[in-house]
């Protein structure tokens, strides 16, 4: 069931404001609104998936698609020579805070390992 109050998905139909990097008939790309780094964006499904666990055999061609794009994303952002950090948090306990599908893509800076 779609939340009828889902951030991304009133992000992906425009009715709320988002600064889109890339779009396309099965994807979206905007600037997270708190950055927490110089390049950190977002990637989701315009279809509404709670969290990466929520995704079966059937939706992994849009996988490949969505990690396509993050490619494409990350050379176009100037990330290609640097490098950069996809996370996705899955579920409360990871740090899941919005419940629709997404990967951040994050680059311009250095990262620790392992994360906190
Ligand atoms: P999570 O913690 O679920 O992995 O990541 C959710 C991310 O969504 C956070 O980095 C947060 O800053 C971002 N976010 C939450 N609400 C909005 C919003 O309305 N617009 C944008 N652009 N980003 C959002
Ligand atoms: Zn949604």
């Amino acid at each position: 069931m779609i939340p009828v109050d889902c951030v991304f998905c009133k992000i992906a139909k425009k009715e709320i404001p988002a600064e889109i990097v890339y779009e396309d008939e099965k994807i979206l790309c905007f600037k997270d609104v708190a950055p927490q780094a110089p390049v950190h964006c977002l990637i989701i499904t315009r279809t509404h998936y709670r969290d990466l666990l929520s995704i079966g055999e059937k939706e992994l061609p849009l996988m490949a698609h969505l990690l396509g794009k993050v490619l494409k994303i990350a050379k176009k952002l100037g990330l290609e020579e640097t490098g950069f950090r996809l996370v996705n948090n899955c579920k409360e306990s990871s740090g899941q805070s919005v419940f629709h599908l997404h990967f951040h893509i994050m680059g311009g800076r250095a990262f620790q390992w392992p994360p906190g």
